[in-house]
């Protein structure tokens, strides 16, 4: 608690910056077995939002934290208004560990925002804590962004919260080669977090597999300079309006384990007739198929085949 004050009353160097300068270091939280964060901000010339974007918040996504650095290595002060803060690797131990979730203490980071303060409380959940404390109440808009991770690989799409207008208008206009995505309220989910907290909040997904796709790269790369030219006023409203339906729907999970054989693909629209895959015993025995939970399209499918009881199977949606 008490080093949590003191943190908190100590002024950072991306809070002291002066219009039109860059500044890149880190931030140590004071929690045990928490490594120190990279920090990468820039303030305009002009006066304007502050954009937080976040990525690796699961360690084993990559095109995010690609994004935020390649923002930062060409960005011009004089079209930013306001200030970006780029948090490229939030889970520095899960990142270190090329895994999803933090080998400090098992937990998944995406579960526990906006965390707690109790030094007796897990290391991640004080990390929660930290980050949204800093840098996540000072913002105006959140951009989280992530990709499926080793276990999974997901449709490119970038969403928003049900009921923020604001965030629905930039996440159509982040780029067309994403779906738009109605995110479904999460707890503990930093974007969902965020946006209860009264921040516009916009989350994005990319690939996975635990590569790191270019295309991905350049999308997410692109869409953060359309959204902060947006926010300063200098990107032009589209000829014709973005009206897809977006993808609105959940990762569904496996009862059961086992040799994950699909039967679809990504993008494929399914009803709850359709057999997902069939799941193998190593003896070549269908252990049974999973059929998809809702209709709608596959926006996320598994990508490690071997899954375990209650693994991700798929998003549909
Ligand atoms: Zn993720």
């Amino acid at each position: 608690m008490e080093n949590n004050l003191s943190m908190a009353q100590t002024i950072q160097p991306w809070e002291l910056l002066s219009p039109d300068s860059t500044w890149r270091g880190w931030w140590q939280p004071p929690i045990e077995g928490i490594p120190a964060l990279p920090v990468l901000a820039a303030r305009g010339r002009r006066d304007g939002p502050t954009v937080l974007v976040t990525g690796a918040v699961h360690g084993d996504e990559y095109e995010g934290p690609a994004a935020i650095h390649a923002l930062f290595n060409n960005l011009d002060l004089s079209e930013l208004a306001g200030r970006v803060i780029g948090l490229p690797v939030v889970n520095v131990a899960a990142w270190q560990a090329h895994a999803r979730t933090s080998p400090v203490d098992g937990i998944d980071l995406n579960r526990v925002f906006p965390g707690t303060d109790d030094a007796g409380a897990e290391p991640s959940r004080q990390l929660a804590r930290a980050v949204f404390e800093h840098f996540v109440r000072p913002c105006d808009v959140l951009i989280d962004l992530h990709s499926g991770g080793a276990r999974l690989v997901h449709l490119p799409m970038v969403g928003w919260y049900a009921g923020d207008a604001e965030a629905e208008r930039l996440a159509r206009r982040f780029g067309e080669g994403l779906m738009p995505w109605l995110i479904p309220d999460v707890p503990g989910v930093l974007s969902s977090e965020a946006h209860q907290a009264g921040k516009i909040a916009i989350g994005a997904e990319y690939g996975g597999g635990a590569r790191l796709d270019p295309g991905g790269v350049a999308a997410y790369t692109a869409g953060l300079r359309r959204l902060l030219a947006l926010l300063a006023g200098e990107e032009p409203e589209p000829a014709a309006p973005d009206t897809r339906r977006p993808i609105a729907g959940s990762y569904q999970t496996g009862e059961q384990g086992g040799l994950f054989v699909a039967n679809v693909n990504l993008g494929d629209h399914v009803t709850p007739a359709t057999v997902l895959g069939q799941l193998y015993n190593l003896l070549g025995e269908s252990v049974g198929g999973v059929m998809a939970e809702r209709a709608g399209i596959v926006a996320a499918l598994a990508h490690r085949a071997l899954l375990g009881p209650g693994d991700r199977v798929a998003y549909i949606g």
